[in-house]
């Protein structure tokens, strides 16, 4: 480099959209005299930047916090739409950036991409950073180099390092100034700082609704977290069961979107104790932010997780044919299974279902229907805020019993036995389903043995299927493929 030669340096903005503990922006703020922040709108099928339409809406407010926080120092967002390569290219030419920096995604298609533009763009030394898990995939690995199907020791051999090594989960700060482009280069881009042009929200104005559950971005995060901490992580392990209390960090959609890291939250937890001294219900809490890490060590080395069976004598499981009907019954909450109806509607209204009853829904899905997981994970990439390709099918692939360390396909969940265990007054479901209001608790979650009466003067629709009958077929559907290898 000339003496005069200034480090143009683009830090590219992917799943990381926070100023706190970002690898890539805080050496890039360490190395370079000018930073050009960026956000690419790149969708590539099957990619952790395919979103449905609820994510669109996540993100579209997402970044347009993260350009108020790089405002705020001075800074901009600069925003495109397009293949990655092509506009980081058009944007080298523009500005002379002779520096690129970004946090790692994990994903396969995202990994093949982001290595040929590494190889592309070698000219601009590409440094590539961990700003979405703990650990790398490739870092927690058995003693004898493979990976980790069973969680438990999975979980145990990542809190020992956490245990020996604390600075693993000692965050970053976010950069006191973010170094500024001269005035030149700015107006060069001053076509690029608009969120609305990415085009993320849907034209009917249905997501107004959604949004208002939820405040979103970096502070937002933060400041759930220490609500969570504070308030409701000492009855963790209890309450986290219970649909109708607010028991769970909700944390998924900012760590999916990277608003915050597991390592700001895991730090924020073990401020008083090391990670294997926790009290009990702060461990289950813990174990759940670990989990997200095994799902990602799944999807990095069994890239085919998201479409296909872990556990492959499912690829000859009899599905049934046609599910059309049912299928959509399920997604608009009309199956005339509370429970179930219940947690489908949570999910259209807020982009969030609760994980007690993502399992039963799932359960119901594939085991009752007999519907094929893949369309479970679809719907739920397109309606959830938290869609995220690693946990969203490790999580069905659980349900299915498919998967690594799964549920066993004959464990069947009864929806009514789980409503009455976890929702025993039905508090959750009449949120949900305002029609249910007043039916005696002893019915809420099995309406269709209320007296015929009563019964006929409910607005809700009658049992899809025979939950006991499809219990059966699902068994029998299983031992087709039991023996198989
Ligand atoms: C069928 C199915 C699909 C799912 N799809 C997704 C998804 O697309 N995105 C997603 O983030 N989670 C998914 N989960 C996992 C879980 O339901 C959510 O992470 C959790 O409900 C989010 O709420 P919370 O942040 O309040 O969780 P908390 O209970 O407060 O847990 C804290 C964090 O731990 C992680 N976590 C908790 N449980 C799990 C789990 N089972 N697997 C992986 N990580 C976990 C999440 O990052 C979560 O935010 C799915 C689970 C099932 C059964």
């Amino acid at each position: 480099m000339a003496p005069s030669e200034k480090n143009i340096g683009i830090v590219w903005f992917r799943q990381d959209l926070r100023l706190a503990d970002n690898p890539a922006l805080i050496e890039a703020c360490r190395e370079c005299d000018a930073i050009i922040p960026l956000f690419i709108a790149d969708p590539m099928e099957q990619s952790v930047s395919e979103l449905g339409e609820a994510s669109c809406v996540w993100l579209h407010h997402s970044l347009s916090d993260l350009q108020e926080s790089l405002r705020a120092k001075n800074s901009e967002l600069y925003l495109a739409k397009g293949e990655s390569l092509a506009v980081l290219q058009s944007l080298i030419e523009k500005t002379g950036a002779n520096r690129l920096f970004w946090n790692r995604c994990y994903d396969p298609k995202t990994i093949a991409r982001d290595t040929e533009i590494k190889q592309t763009l070698s000219h601009c030394q590409p440094r590539t950073f961990n700003g979405l898990l703990l650990q790398e995939p490739w870092q927690n690995l058995k003693g004898d180099g493979t990976p980790y199907r069973v969680y438990t020791p999975y979980w145990r051999a990542a809190a020992a390092k956490f245990h020996e090594s604390p600075d693993l989960l000692k965050p970053g700060k976010a950069p006191r100034t973010i170094p500024a482009l001269d005035k030149k280069t700015r107006a060069k881009l001053k076509n690029m700082s608009a969120v609305s042009a990415l085009e993320l929200l849907p034209e009917k104005d249905w997501h107004n609704a959604l949004i208002d559950y939820w405040s979103i971005g970096e502070a937002a995060a933060m400041k759930q977290l220490k609500r969570f901490l504070k308030n409701a992580v000492s009855d963790y392990g209890d309450a986290r069961n219970l649909p109708a209390v607010e028991g769970t960090s909700l944390m998924s959609p900012h760590l999916h979107f990277g608003e915050i890291s597991p390592r700001q939250i895991l730090s924020a937890l073990t401020k008083e104790h090391s990670i294997q001294s926790l009290p009990d219900d702060e461990t289950t809490f813990a174990k759940e932010i670990v989990w997200r890490e095994f799902a990602y060590s799944l999807l990095y080395h069994f890239p085919h997780m998201p479409n296909e069976p872990l556990d492959n004598r499912f690829a000859s499981f009899p599905w049934r044919k046609k599910t059309e009907a049912h299928l959509k019954a399920w997604q608009q909450g009309r199956t005339g299974v509370p429970i179930i109806d219940a947690g489908m509607r949570q999910l259209y209204a807020t982009g969030w279902m609760h994980n007690r009853v993502r399992m039963i829904v799932g359960s119901y899905l594939v085991k009752n229907l007999l519907i094929p997981w893949q369309a479970g994970e679809q719907w739920f990439r397109d309606t959830l805020v938290d869609a995220d390709i690693a946990s969203n099918s490790m999580g069905w692939q659980w349900v299915a019993g498919c998967g690594a360390d799964a549920a066993p396909f004959f464990r069947v969940f009864n929806p009514v036995l789980q409503g009455e265990k976890f929702d025993k007054n039905g508090d959750y479901v009449t949120q949900w389903i305002p029609e249910l209001a007043g039916v005696n608790p002893k019915f809420i979650h099995k309406p269709w043995e209320l007296d015929e009466q009563s019964r006929q003067s409910l607005e809700y629709p009658e049992p899809l299927v025979d939950l006991k009958v499809t219990r059966q077929q699902a068994l029998d559907a299983f031992s087709t493929i039991k023996g198989t290898k």
